[in-house]
């Protein structure tokens, strides 16, 4: 259920509003608008009499939500939701390019890469430092080594960063060197790490889980918010099917769905739906037609040699290539790429 106040709405009136739900049992979440207030009537408390609420003062409408997912809706949040990255926002008119190696492989790799991406106009540096790999043999990443050098890319480049957390454990170490939490595919119901990033401020790129449904993502998604962290972005990254063509098929489907059921930006992963690098462009281009928010792409100076993902990473050139029809795209869906080089460097 959401309250929505009306435009006139006092202070006083919404501190009633919130002290009745509260006396029934439920917990409230404030969404401030530019116009107006809404609360967010959350939890299992007794039965709530809905036309009772309509009464109070400054009352405009009580809403039932039908979704189980409510601080993630759009009924309880109307406007876009847009989160603060290092001097730019993820989100509204905003397109975000995040782009860098699967894995951080060492410090030169990806200090090499941080300036390759930002010179072709990334928006956000991404690498792994913590990779949850399908085979125990793999390379599982540099760990806090990983990290200090993606901090060490953002310090000379100014982009920043995004890594996976794999681990509550390691949700702070992560805080302390990147600026944006990934949570992957494989963890997206690992209902602790949802808890543990909650608590912290920082922005989470939350990937839908390979077979999990567009709900699913955004009950998990509900997990983070319910636990204080608004700054919450959704990712699709592909999903398992029967088709063996591509390593998942990218679910366009899923863009249009997430961004009218709720106000978190859509971020899409076309290197890991389609896992093979001739075809990221194609559906970054369609991600973004389709209203996506903005692309996490793999990008490798040598994709023959990387430790990980090399068959879906661009080189550096064709990334570029892609930066700049994404560009060329933006206005058509009126939008414009949140860059940190100046746009003259790049056209
Ligand atoms: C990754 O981003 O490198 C990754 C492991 O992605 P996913 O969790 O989507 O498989
Ligand atoms: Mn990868």
């Amino acid at each position: 259920m959401i309250v929505v106040m009306s435009t006139n709405a006092t202070a006083r009136d919404i501190s009633e509003v919130i002290a009745r739900i509260r006396s029934i049992g439920y917990e409230v979440h404030l969404s401030e608008g530019k116009e107006r207030t809404i609360i967010g009537v959350i939890g299992r408390g007794r039965p709530l009499d809905r036309d009772q609420l309509g009464l109070l003062p400054g009352v405009q409408d009580v809403v039932p939500v039908s979704h189980p997912y409510k601080i993630a809706s759009r009924e309880y949040h109307p406007d876009d939701t847009l989160i603060p990255l290092n001097g730019i926002e993820v989100g509204g008119p905003n397109l975000a390019i995040i782009a860098g190696p699967c894995a951080v492989e060492s410090r030169e790799q990806i200090i090499e890469t941080a300036y390759a991406v930002k010179e072709a106009g990334a928006t956000a540096l991404r690498g792994g430092a913590f990779k949850p790999r399908t085979s125990p043999y793999s390379f599982q990443g540099l760990g806090e080594e990983g990290l200090r050098y993606l901090a060490e890319a953002r310090e000379q480049t100014g982009l920043p960063v995004v890594t996976e957390v794999m681990e509550p454990a390691t949700v702070q170490v992560c805080c302390d060197y990147a600026d944006v939490l990934q949570i992957g595919a494989r963890n997206m119901q690992n209902y602790a790490l949802l808890h543990a990033v909650g608590e912290s401020q920082h922005p989470v790129l939350l990937k839908r889980g390979m077979s999990s449904t567009i709900e699913e993502l955004l009950m998990a998604a509900e997990y983070i918010l319910s636990h204080g962290n608004m700054r919450v972005m959704l990712c699709e990254r592909g999903i398992r099917t029967f088709e063996t063509a591509t390593r998942n098929t990218f679910d366009l489907n899923a863009i249009p769905v997430l961004k009218l059921a709720s106000h978190l930006p859509v971020i899409a992963d076309p290197s890991h739906a389609v896992g093979k690098w001739e075809y990221v462009e194609s559906v970054s281009m369609g991600a973004i037609a389709a209203g996506a928010d903005g692309v996490i792409l793999e990008v490798h100076m040598d994709p023959d040699h990387a430790e990980s993902d090399g068959r879906q990473s661009l080189k550096p050139e064709r990334f570029a290539a892609l930066v700049s029809k994404i560009t060329q795209l933006a206005p058509i869906v009126g939008r414009k790429v949140a860059t940190h080089t100046p746009a003259a460097q790049h056209g």
